[in-house]
């Protein structure tokens, strides 16, 4: 998008939930592909930078979804950009709405065995008419990726989602997006597949509101602190940078 934000190391996309799945709708109409959606969010921050083929291949997504509110706020306080955010987990399900009721095919690779067919399970129920072409769970070893890549374009999929993880689903889509032949649309889903499956729980609605689902995530995970972590390091350095964009004198290297 040309009016996509930099945010420190990444980028956001000034989208809400309608716009974001406008822009999937004409993703899908069009006749290139395949278009990349993928979270912006502070681990991503961090994350991405490290590999070079994985900053490319982010800073080239079609769609940088701000998945959630630090990214919104950060924005908000750098730009005074208003962003809504969107949840990568609703975005998906908007798709499967779409995908279903225009008669697109959905593909997901990614998550345990159990966990994939059970989501495919719910979502096919959630939304009838889906038309799901093909799955496969997430722990393939690289020597399968042929027939995997095989088995997507055999399928006709036109949307395909990633539920491997970040950073692992978009090193897997640099890697891999010149041989999808037919797929439009490509999402990185993360652990959404566990959510749908029911075996990690969403924060519930009151958490939503508060924007704080990532404070329940932590309190249900406690284990995640090591990738929350990086949250404080994330507002502290947003907030540097607004200091230094307000100082009036500027490093020659700034300007
Ligand atoms: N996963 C996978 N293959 C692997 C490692 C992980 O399919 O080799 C799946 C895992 O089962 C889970 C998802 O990737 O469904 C990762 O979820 P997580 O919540 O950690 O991802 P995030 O949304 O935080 O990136």
């Amino acid at each position: 998008m040309n009016n996509r934000l930099p945010i420190l190391n990444i980028w956001v996309d000034p989208v809400n939930k309608e716009k974001a799945i406008n822009i999937v709708k004409n993703f899908l109409r069009s006749s290139g592909g395949p278009h990349a959606i993928f979270a912006s969010n502070p681990e991503k921050n961090y994350s991405v930078p490290k590999d070079p083929l994985l900053y490319e291949t982010y800073r080239n997504a079609d769609l940088l979804i701000p998945d959630g509110v630090a990214v919104v706020l950060a924005a908000k306080f750098l730009y005074g950009a208003t962003l809504a955010r969107v949840p990568g987990v609703e975005l998906m399900e908007d798709i499967c709405r779409l995908a279903a009721h225009e008669g697109y095919k959905v593909f997901f690779y990614g998550a345990k065995e159990s966990v994939n067919k059970s989501a495919a399970e719910k979502l096919q129920s959630r939304y009838p008419g889906l038309n799901i072409a093909g799955r496969s769970n997430g722990y393939l070893k690289e020597k399968d990726m042929p027939e995997l890549i095989k088995k997507i374009n055999a399928s006709n999929a036109e949307i395909l989602f990633l539920a491997l993880g970040s950073p692992a689903q978009e090193k897997w889509f640099a890697t891999h997006k010149e041989y999808l032949k037919k797929v439009k649309v490509c999402q990185g889903i993360g652990g959404t597949l566990d959510t749908i499956a029911g075996t990690v729980k969403r924060a519930p609605e009151f958490w939503q509101r508060l924007s704080a689902e990532w404070l329940y995530r932590l309190l249900s995970e406690p284990k995640r602190i090591q990738r929350q972590k990086v949250l404080p390091l994330f507002a502290i350095n947003v907030c540097l940078l607004k200091l230094k964009n307000c100082l009036p004198f500027k490093k020659k290297s700034d300007r």
